[in-house]
């Protein structure tokens, strides 16, 4: 098994390389997150031997205990839905929350942020596909919750994030990569203090192409660089 996982990453560096050649784009714009949840920590080290330094993980004590284990430059990205009650747990480990989509909980990650006298960068989950079984705000929502939450402390909205619906081909969700952007850029224009909108988490192992063609500035890669879960 040794030496796929940096085979894998070194393809998906190709590809956003390639991606933003095409789109015109700078690569310096772009980051990539290895989607690290249900693997193991082994396979963490070799991504991060390689050079990966971000992570992505969708439940808390996973995050915590990799947070544990793990070297300590490791910017440690929350993407999966988060609860309330187990914010206290990650403050001070995140570098990002991709995953904040109600006031509630804003204001529950203020409240331990100044607690534990840190700030926290969140980003907003749009769902902009409306599906049913995903979290997220819908985009006519997103810049009334932004402005409500731009007034909290030790909270900084830096962006928003998107999970696009499961399709077979990846340019089926350029269409919801297209809306976040422009969501994002009409949020931009009203001004909001304390925030802003130069973040945009979107992509995954099947569309990170289209999204990257589409202004993603983070990229969340999975299964294309640890395989199937
Ligand atoms: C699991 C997950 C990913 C990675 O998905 P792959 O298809 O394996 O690349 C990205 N974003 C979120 C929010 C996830 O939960």
């Amino acid at each position: 098994m040794k030496g796929i996982i940096q085979e894998n990453i070194k393809k998906v560096e190709q590809v956003i390389d390639e991606s933003c050649k095409k789109a015109g784009r700078n690569r310096g714009e772009v980051t990539l997150i290895a989607v690290s949840k249900t693997k193991p920590v082994e396979m963490l080290q070799e991504a991060y031997d390689y050079g990966c330094r971000d992570f992505g993980e969708n439940k808390v004590q996973e995050l915590v205990d990799k947070y544990e284990v793990m070297p300590k430059d490791i910017r440690w990205h929350m993407i999966g839905h988060l609860q309330r009650n187990k914010v206290k747990y990650i403050v001070d480990k995140v570098y990002l929350i991709h995953s904040v989509d109600s006031l509630k909980l804003a204001e529950e990650i203020s409240k331990e942020a100044v607690k534990k006298n840190v700030i926290v960068n969140i980003l907003i989950e749009v769902n902009v596909a409306e599906e049913e079984s995903k979290f997220g705000v819908s985009c006519k929502e997103t810049l009334d919750l932004v402005r409500k939450i731009s007034i909290l402390p030790n909270v900084c909205i830096k962006g928003l994030m998107t999970i696009a619906p499961f399709v077979e081909n990846g340019e089926e969700n350029r269409i919801y990569f297209s809306k976040l952007k422009e969501l994002a850029v009409d949020i931009e224009h009203e001004n909001v203090d304390n925030i802003s909108m130069e973040i945009l988490s979107m992509g995954m192992t099947g569309d990170y192409p289209i999204a990257l063609s589409e202004g993603a500035t983070y990229v969340r890669v999975g299964t294309g660089i640890f395989g199937s879960r």
